[in-house]
């Protein structure tokens, strides 16, 4: 698991526009289950994972952006992965291979570290983050590859709480509407801050002013 995982993929990811083509014929689902059949068949072995094990959805981060987040079966040792995501721009020109890992924190609790596979076959640590609900990891986890598939590492990822009820500290989703509410503790005036809507998967970078986000004209 941990050669599929962490050299087949990303190899597979980054070189060739194979994976993409496959991706968008069969899916995630398929594609991913398949390719890890055929490593199991290649040491005729039995396969010990079933198709439900894998999935896959498709986000627009922005206009160029374009992010394939792929399920993985849950991990049962470290490292291994939760999730991959496949980031690139509509020509295919640049892409990033982007891991979220299991890990164990010193106390002993379950972390997962966001990771980066390179052209070049380097490992990179985005750091450990706690276990939350599936809906705000992914959101979480969209936000930050996003600024580092951008090069915008300045840019603050605030904690979103929620759907704000009075809208008081909240901003709302340039695109559906919702009013998002996020965790402003420890920004400063002038930060630019990147916000994520959980329903329609927008992100979008706005400014921390007066103790509020706002959207500049
Ligand atoms: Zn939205």
């Amino acid at each position: 698991m941990y050669e599929f995982e962490h050299r087949l993929l990303p190899r597979w990811i980054l070189t060739s526009g194979a994976f993409y083509n496959d991706l968008m014929k069969n899916g995630a689902k398929q594609t991913l289950y398949g390719a890890l059949k055929s490593v199991y068949d290649n040491r005729n072995e039995e396969m010990p994972y079933k198709l439900e094990d894998f999935n896959g959805m498709n986000f627009y981060t922005d206009e160029s952006t374009i992010v394939a987040m792929m399920k993985l079966p849950d991990p049962t040792e470290v490292p291994q992965c939760y999730r991959m995501y496949m980031y690139y721009d509509p020509e295919i020109k640049k892409i990033a291979c982007y891991t979220v890992e299991k890990g164990v924190d010193i106390d002993g609790t379950e972390l997962r570290f966001l990771c980066e596979w390179d052209q070049d076959g380097n490992h990179k640590n985005y750091g450990g983050f706690h276990l939350i609900n599936m809906t705000q990891m992914v959101s979480q986890e969209i936000r930050i590859f996003q600024n580092y598939f951008r090069n915008t590492t300045r840019t603050r990822v605030p904690m979103l709480l929620g759907v704000s009820e009075d809208g008081n500290e909240g901003i709302k989703c340039s695109h559906c509407n919702l009013d998002l509410k996020f965790d402003l503790s420890g920004l400063k005036d002038g930060d630019d801050v990147m916000i994520h809507c959980p329903k329609c998967f927008r992100v979008e970078t706005v400014k921390y002013e007066n103790g509020a986000l706002k959207r500049s004209e």
